[in-house]
């Protein structure tokens, strides 16, 4: 059997909604972006919502539009996606590793007061792992008595009511493997609405219609711009949304009922209140786990190789042993929509052989 990571979910109606696009001649800077930007804030209760090409080019206009003249501290947990660290470092900023926690993955609290104790912080990344949501109630405390900008990376998460008013922006990824998918897409949501018409610019080139004859070009833009095809797909997986959400949670619930009897294996708390984006356990012998998956035709990932261990960022020679815990034991299963009970008992079965050995 072969199993994959991960399989965009897709309606039956999905063909015709694209045919209807790409007849319409309109693929790009039509009516479908702004349609489906109406339709996530109202969806996920934002207070607004500007769709872009990733969440990479959302974030690079986040930073661009909050820091547009000096160097800031920007602290970033080790445990994430290259992009997370990418944007703030390629626009000039200093990038600040923060440590994980060893069971979620996600910022560390207790890490993060050491290095708001000892540095000038401007802002702070907190990272969604899977879905769930990190200490946000305890980054509202601190935000408090220290004064740095919130922008979350919430590519891995999205559910109704999501967006806190007390953090300053966070941005989405719609890139085929989470839980909204698109051929490539992303966003983000502003707690300040009056800088809103300002990123917006910033999305296209930073150019401003005048006229149905003219334009002018107010700012220094970027060419990141989400299409209308992106769109329509996007427009189709929230219509699904909630068939999308039962299917995730029984796949959550039916691995947990059958991994608890296998002793090597934790998996973590799954919280009703959210989406899982991934099914990520803690296993003994990861590695060899992993190896053993994929010699049998079961894709898995991690979610992440820490970044200062990768060789871009490794001459720091900095150690975070939360991270490296998390990276040596952490293990995400394939999860998605259309994921086969008899998928995953077949997965759970290879588990159980495993350790049987
Ligand atoms: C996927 C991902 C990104 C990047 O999303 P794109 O839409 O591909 O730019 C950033 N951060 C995290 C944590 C991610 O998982």
């Amino acid at each position: 059997m072969k199993i994959p990571l991960f399989r965009p979910y897709s309606s039956s109606s999905l063909p015709m909604e694209i045919k209807r696009v790409i007849e319409s001649g309109h693929w790009t800077g039509g009516r479908e972006v702004s349609e489906v930007e109406n339709i996530l804030a109202e969806t996920f209760n934002f207070p607004n919502f500007t769709c872009t090409s990733s969440a990479t080019s959302a974030f690079e206009i986040l930073i661009d539009t909050f820091y547009p003249d000096s160097k800031v501290n920007i602290v970033v947990p080790v445990n994430t996606f290259a992009a997370t660290a990418e944007v703030p470092r390629r626009l000039g900023h200093k990038v600040i590793f923060c440590d994980v926690d060893v069971k979620t993955g996600m910022i560390d609290i207790a890490s993060l007061k050491l290095i708001l104790n000892s540095h000038k912080v401007d802002c702070v990344i907190p990272v969604s792992i899977g879905g769930h949501l990190y200490d946000r109630e305890k980054l509202k405390e601190l935000k408090q008595s220290y004064g740095f900008d919130i922008i979350e990376d919430l590519a891995q998460l999205i559910y109704k009511d999501c967006f806190d008013h007390f953090v300053d922006a966070a941005f989405f990824s719609f890139y085929p493997n989470k839980i909204l998918s698109s051929p490539d897409g992303g966003g983000f949501v502003l707690s300040d609405e009056s800088k809103l018409e300002d990123l917006r610019k910033v999305r296209l080139h930073g150019i401003k219609r005048i006229s149905p004859i003219e334009y002018d070009i107010e700012c220094l833009g970027r060419k990141a711009n989400m299409t209308d095809l992106s769109a329509v797909i996007l427009k189709d997986q929230i219509y699904a949304l909630d068939e999308k959400i039962k299917r995730r949670q029984s796949r959550v619930v039916r691995y947990q009922n059958l991994l608890k009897d296998i002793p090597q294996i934790s998996c973590l708390y799954h919280s009703e209140n959210i989406i899982s984006s991934l099914f990520v356990i803690h296993a003994e012998n990861r590695k060899e786990l992993q190896i053993h998956l994929a010699d049998n035709g079961v894709q898995t990932s991690i979610h992440f190789k820490p970044l200062h261990l990768h060789s871009y960022w490794k001459k720091d020679e900095l150690v975070f042993s939360g991270a490296e815990s998390y990276y040596s034991t952490s293990l995400s299963l394939p999860f998605y929509e259309t994921l086969e009970d008899n998928e995953i008992s077949y997965i759970v079965e290879l588990i159980a052989k495993f350790y049987s050995n």
